[in-house]
């Protein structure tokens, strides 16, 4: 592999930014100083340092995201703001893209990778990964909706889901609302709120909890991100 390549995914910035670090005469290659972005490596024996510090390969990144309301799950687009729009510069070289989609009103977890395998295991209809939703939900939401969801709803369009869960968190008579937990294991577009609407109801607030082993962090805001830990990353594949 190329060096500048090596350094790049390693998370030293663009090409640019990576060439500029070998100009300035700041990276070795078994403690040999290398100015060449060019110069063919093998990342499994090359020892590539900095200052001093041992550089370890690594191709795959995985961030968790708080996504907020307002922004595409999406790598670009020519008018609104994307997922990858929020990543600071340090983050835009690495090819990242979501996993998944979440509606531009919905908040919450979000994946965002650029490993591939992973993305497609864990989208994978097959592999059932469940995804917990805090709902809030105009009307109220009662034991029959709970059982319905248990036995699986029928969408507008005929479509049949999965069996999924519903549970009651809240309901407020008085505002018509409740606040409700809905696991599902697919993915298909818009479905919680068209499971709910199936049921007469309708979500006005949708947020990702948990996308298998995977939570939020409670700590980061919306429009926060921090990579996974070595644990999160272990328990998800
Ligand atoms: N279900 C929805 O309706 N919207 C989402 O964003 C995710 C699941």
């Amino acid at each position: 592999m190329r060096l500048d390549k090596f350094l790049s995914h390693t998370g030293f910035g663009s090409r640019k930014e990576v060439r500029l670090l070998l100009k300035q005469k700041k990276i070795f290659v078994n403690e040999k100083v290398q100015t060449k972005g060019d110069l063919k490596i093998d990342v499994n024996k090359d020892q590539v340092s900095m200052d001093g510090e041992k550089i370890h390969y690594q191709k795959f990144h995985y961030l968790m995201l708080h996504k907020p309301s307002g922004v595409l799950s999406a790598t670009e687009d020519v008018k609104q703001k994307t997922v990858i729009d929020l990543l600071s510069d340090d983050y835009q070289h690495l090819d990242l893209f979501p996993v998944g989609r979440l509606d531009k009103d919905t908040e919450g977890l979000l994946l965002l990778t650029n490993d591939g395998e992973l993305a497609h295991f864990l989208l994978s209809p097959k592999k059932e990964v469940k995804k917990v939703y805090f709902a809030r939900v105009e009307g109220i939401m009662d034991d029959d909706d709970r059982v319905a969801f248990q036995n699986s709803i029928l969408l507008e369009d005929g479509y049949k889901c999965l069996p999924g869960q519903l549970e009651i968190k809240k309901t407020d008579s008085e505002q018509n609302q409740s606040e409700v937990l809905i696991t599902i294991q697919e993915g298909k577009f818009h479905q919680v709120k068209r499971m709910v609407k199936a049921r007469g109801k309708e979500v006005n607030y949708l947020k990702r909890l948990s996308m298998g082993t995977l939570k939020l962090d409670p700590s980061l805001k919306r429009g926060e991100y921090r990579y996974l830990t070595d644990e999160e990353l272990q328990s998800l594949k």
